[in-house]
């Protein structure tokens, strides 16, 4: 699809790393399927892969930990 970003470029199939915070909370998952503009940077998940995303997030902040890095495969 063309990036909604910027407009300049198809986005490809890659991995993207995504980032929550709450309250002083934070979590980082890494290797998250997306398509990614290689103009902008720009990534986009798909709708299951968002759901599953939070669900993922949802239990790792319920673990309280302040600071946690995550692979998503
Ligand atoms: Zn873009």
């Amino acid at each position: 699809m063309i990036c909604v970003v910027c407009r300049e470029s198809h986005t490809v199939s890659g991995f993207s790393s995504i980032s929550f915070a709450r309250d002083e909370f934070r979590a980082v998952v890494h290797q998250v399927p997306a398509q990614v503009c290689p103009a902008c940077g720009e990534s986009f998940l798909d709708e299951a892969t968002t759901i599953d995303l939070l669900k993922r997030v949802e239990q790792i902040l319920e673990e309280g930990v302040l600071d946690v890095v995550h692979d998503y495969a």
